[in-house]
């Protein structure tokens, strides 16, 4: 595996920081936590798309792109950063958002992400929740090309091999510094949702033979459709690295226990988690990812699942989308 091999733009703030989380450790009685902060990868307020980007930048820029296409939910933190890297290139950016989650409250439909995507001056499109967002994709591609623009498709997420690599690349860098501090790690936790963070660290921990568990907590899917989709992935991601024989079906393990009612909505549990990251170790969570993830996170700790282990949490960013949520969020903190 050589990912120099691969075209890149270089505009991440890497490596991000590997922090241990005493607050949260104590907070909970173990395990030992700590976080790779992943949400300071510094485009325009990071997260994890940025480093997926380096790769989608790498090939778009190698095509001469101008345009670059991409949908999320109207709150999605990928949109944010795709829209931020197409204003550091020059680049144009259309955006198809998916009012997935039905909201219409004004935080949710004008604050958070959607203020940062108008401000860096992408151009925003809405649809209703359900919609066939890769054929909305094709479509705006296709109106781009029409008026002689020369687009670059990134699908949901950035998940598709080559923005995978991103995570490959934070697999190595992540096992690098914990070996550096002497830091033996049991588990990575980590949100999951299209897929491709969680696929790439399981592909690239693969790779290099690190045997160290990932468990993603599902954000959307069923365990079924999650697992399967991250297993699909990781195996292509190899693969793009030649070396897919190296993924098993078994190194894909995805709970889905902590979705709640919908991707996207909240409840009481989001918020206790995000209060008590907040609070412990004041630690910005996300309502839409992190702090699902941190839900599941910490009802698993207090249900002895870690045990004595060492588990590091993926900090997947988001904490712009907290003003998405204001209305929902003020009256719970107390
Ligand atoms: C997109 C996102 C995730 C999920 O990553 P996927 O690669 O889509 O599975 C997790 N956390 C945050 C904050 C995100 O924006």
């Amino acid at each position: 595996m050589h990912l120099a091999r691969f075209p890149r733009a270089r505009f991440a703030h890497l490596p991000t920081p590997l922090e241990p989380l005493p607050g949260l450790t104590k907070a909970l009685g173990g395990p030992d936590l700590w976080v790779k902060r992943d949400d300071c990868t510094g485009l325009a307020g990071g997260g994890n798309k940025t480093r997926k980007l380096e790769f989608l930048l790498g090939e778009a820029l190698d095509q001469d792109a101008d345009t670059l296409v991409t949908q999320g939910a109207v709150q999605s933190n990928h949109v944010r950063q795709t829209v931020a890297a197409a204003a550091r290139y020059g680049m144009a950016c259309e955006v198809i958002l998916e009012e997935r989650t039905g909201s219409k409250a004004t935080d949710y439909t004008r604050s958070g992400n959607v203020l940062l995507d108008r401000l860096m001056g992408a151009k925003l499109r809405n649809v209703p929740g359900g919609t066939d967002m890769n054929a909305e994709l094709a479509k705006v591609a296709a109106e781009v090309t029409a008026r002689g623009g020369k687009p670059y498709v990134i699908p949901g997420g950035g998940s598709n091999a080559v923005g995978a690599l991103g995570y490959v690349d934070c697999a190595i860098e992540l096992v690098r510094q914990a070996d550096d501090m002497g830091l033996v790690i049991d588990r990575i936790v980590t949100a999951t949702g299209s897929a491709g963070t969680h696929a790439g660290l399981v592909a690239g921990l693969a790779l290099i033979g690190a045997d160290i568990p990932v468990l993603g907590i599902g954000v959307r899917a069923p365990k079924e459709t999650q697992e399967a989709n991250v297993h699909k992935l990781a195996v292509e991601t190899a693969r793009l690295l030649g070396h897919e024989d190296r993924v098993t079906r078994e190194m894909t393990v995805a709970n889905c226990d902590y979705v709640g009612a919908g991707y996207g909505l909240i409840d009481e549990a989001v918020i206790e988690a995000l209060k008590l990251a907040a609070r412990s170790d004041a630690l910005l969570l996300d309502p839409v990812y992190t702090g699902k993830g941190m839900k599941g996170l910490i009802d698993l700790a207090r249900s002895g699942h870690f045990r004595d282990e060492t588990v590091v949490f993926l900090h997947t960013g988001g904490a712009q989308g907290l003003f998405g949520y204001q209305g929902e969020l003020e009256d719970h903190l107390g």
